[in-house]
């Protein structure tokens, strides 16, 4: 069960964090209770009794603190009544309602007052799984504290602690999972937050510092054929696709190796960018690597790019849903110098994978890889020149945070002709009038997405890709070909659904975020959101680009199913925003940088460093210090042998960087 969150060791096990605590320790007295407040509160128990209840029989213990009265419920559980007796003196904590004429606490936390020191009641809450509850996860973590607490190692240097006012390491983690006070779990917070942008930071800028003592490469020297591709588009290249490809020419020509982001709102062109960099090491005697996200998105890829270079070069496909004899054929080519551009997934990283002579990887969507696969991809492949595409903007403050070894490129322009995708929020009764539009865009023979924030129904009563399925079909949306596709399907499952989508057979597909990706269909026209405040700006935004990717006029429905009003007025913003960079700003301004974060940058600790709340302030300081650090080593040209263990733990993190070091 603990797998399912991604914990497999004692080690992932301290890092899985909680996201909040909830803070028990003030008690309250019962005079003062209000209707739906979660409280902690004590007294001396009055009464112990069973009473019939809906469900069965309910087990009532009445508390009294002299102010008033109140009474601790469990439903089915009466077997707990000989844990109570009169006099007992209790503390309890819980949400508390008025029900049957008197104060209720269902199911709450309970203590003796003997054992109550005020302290134990700080409640760490973690992300919960199946069969796995936040307060079992705490106590498994209390034991594995308990046990193994001592060969928690100091990590981080100690002039670094000192300066920026960090706990130690084994002071952070005891406190992040059982904090004495408020106080003290946010300096663990901050100390371990800072420790994971450190890491991050100190890998990018080695990296960095390594790439730019690398030995030189062979300029390129042969343009002819990217050049030629050019010229066959029926369409000329906006001002920022031509200003890219420059950039990325005077890389290719230079001698040194490239490592380039380039990013541009979904939906500006970058494939042609890509198709230009593939062509020109090949043109320079090179085979040429297309790395995409997902399977739908690799062979999507792999026909743009036959389309676009036929007669140029030779194209190959690997992909994890092949056959093994389709994959053995396509990697004997590719060993034998056969293929020229390899397009496929992750597949490609695996170290069967021989390449007679590779000499550039462009890898698209970097969003949806880690920095560790990212960082694996550069040294194993051995491949001089890496160019990764985002369509995720990224604030600049940012993107030299999350890509810091990277030169950066920046499309901000949109081919001519684009209309703006049309973007209204819905509140949950007027839903229909979405799916009103929807009907019409299918009569007038286009397409439509609908996307749902969970596959399953859960007890968080969002709307389930499921149900909506159901619901279109036999609702609004009858006699229309409606089609579902979510990550839980087989792979096989999944690709047919989006294929039969993209060939048109299909008018409407319900899915979740699986279409967030660069899935190109012109046809599409309309995209309904449900439970859109589920969704960060920049994924909503991404969303967005599904649709307008034609010359017709598009629409963007978000349907709102939230209560505050400030989560409105967030998604409200994006009826008038409608660039990229902006919205990743006012999406970095709102809810602060942890969420770039959870674009999947950071590998191992993907999930809990949203949970560790990183702040601006976080990342600068980190940032500063890793310089400092990183610039220390390069002007000594030696590691300090003090540093040994950041070193273990940054490489175990990030791959062998410094092997890499010496190999280069
Ligand atoms: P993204 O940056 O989101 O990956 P794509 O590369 O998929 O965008 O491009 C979106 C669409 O725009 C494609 O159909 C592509 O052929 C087209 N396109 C790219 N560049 C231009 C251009 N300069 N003028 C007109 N259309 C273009
Ligand atoms: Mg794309």
């Amino acid at each position: 069960m603990l797998a399912a969150l991604g914990v497999k060791t004692v080690q992932d096990l301290l890092d899985f964090f909680p996201f909040r605590i909830d803070d028990f320790s003030r008690v309250q007295k019962l005079k003062d209770l209000r209707p739906g407040e979660k409280v902690t509160v004590a007294g001396r128990v009055v009464s112990v009794s069973i009473v019939p209840s809906i469900r069965g029989r309910a087990l009532r213990v009445g508390i009294s603190d002299g102010t008033g009265t109140c009474y601790l419920v469990w439903y089915n559980m009466v077997y707990m009544a000989k844990q109570f007796y009169r006099g007992q003196q209790l503390v309890a904590s819980g949400k508390v309602e008025w029900r049957r004429r008197s104060w209720e606490l269902a199911h709450p936390r309970w203590e003796q007052t003997g054992e109550f020191s005020g302290q134990g009641l700080i409640v760490p809450i973690y992300h919960a799984t199946a069969g796995l509850n936040s307060s079992m996860i705490s106590r498994i973590v209390r034991e594995a504290l308990d046990t193994y607490g001592h060969l928690i190692d100091e990590c981080l240097p100690e002039p670094i602690r000192r300066r920026q006012g960090l706990l130690s390491q084994k002071q952070a983690y005891v406190n992040i999972h059982c904090p004495r006070d408020t106080q003290m779990w946010e300096k663990a917070r901050r100390t371990l937050a800072f420790r994971e942008v450190f890491f991050l930071q100190f890998a990018l800028l080695l990296m960095k510092s390594q790439n730019e003592r690398a030995k030189p490469v062979a300029p390129y020297t042969d343009f002819s054929l990217p050049q030629a591709f050019i010229e066959s588009l029926p369409f000329k290249l906006t001002g920022a696709q031509q200003r890219t490809i420059d950039e990325i020419r005077e890389d290719l020509r230079s001698g040194r190796t490239m490592n380039r982001l380039l990013q541009g709102d979904v939906g500006s062109g970058k494939t042609v960018v890509a198709v230009w960099s593939l062509l020109a090491a090949v043109a320079n005697g090179y085979q040429a690597a297309f790395l995409a996200p997902t399977e739908v998105l690799a062979r999507q890829h792999y026909k743009t790019v036959v389309g676009f270079t036929r007669g140029m070069a030779r194209v190959g496909l690997l992909s994890g849903s092949q056959s093994a004899q389709e994959k053995r054929i396509t990697l004997e080519r590719l060993a034998e110098g056969l293929i020229d551009i390899l397009v496929g997934t992750h597949a490609m990283l695996e170290p069967d994978v021989r390449w007679a002579r590779l000499g550039l990887v462009v890898t698209d969507e970097q969003h949806r890889f880690g920095v560790r696969q990212r960082l694996r991809l550069s040294y194993e492949s051995n491949a001089p020149h890496m160019l990764v595409m985002s369509a995720t903007p990224i604030p600049r403050s940012l993107a030299i945070t999350l890509f810091g070894d990277l030169d950066l490129s920046v499309i901000d322009e949109l081919p001519q002709g684009r209309k703006r995708v049309y973007t209204k929020v819905f509140e949950e009764r007027s839903r229909h009038l979405a799916y009103e539009r929807v009907k019409k865009e299918v009569a007038m023979g286009h397409q439509a997405y609908v996307v749902c924030p969970v596959i399953r129904q859960s007890k968080s009563g969002r709307r389930s890709v499921e149900q909506v399925y159901e619901e279109l079909k036999t609702g609004y949306l009858r006699g229309v070909n409606v089609g579902l596709a979510h990550g839980d399907m087989p792979r096989e499952d999944l690709a047919k659904a989006m294929q039969e989508f993209v060939e048109g057979k299909v008018q409407v597909l319900v899915a979740t975020t699986v279409i967030e990706v660069g899935v190109d269909v012109e046809n599409a026209t309309c995209i309904v959101i449900e439970g859109a405040e589920s969704f960060g700006l920049a994924t909503l935004h991404q969303l967005r680009g599904r649709v307008g990717r034609g010359s017709k006029q598009s629409y963007c429905f978000m349907i709102f199913s939230g209560e505050s009003a400030e989560s409105a007025a967030r998604l409200k913003a994006l009826e008038n925003l409608h660039d990229g960079f902006s919205v990743a700003e006012l999406d970095l301004r709102q809810r602060g940088p942890g969420q770039f974060f959870g674009l999947k940058q950071h590998g191992v600790s993907e999930i809990n460093i949203q949970d560790l709340g990183v702040t601006q302030d976080i990342l600068y300081s980190a940032r500063q210090e890793a310089k400092a650090l990183v610039d220390a080593i390069e002007a000594s040209g030696q590691l300090p042998l003090e540093l040994s263990p950041l070193l273990s733990i940054v490489n175990a993190r990030f791959g062998n960087l410094l092997q890499h070091a010496r190999s280069r």
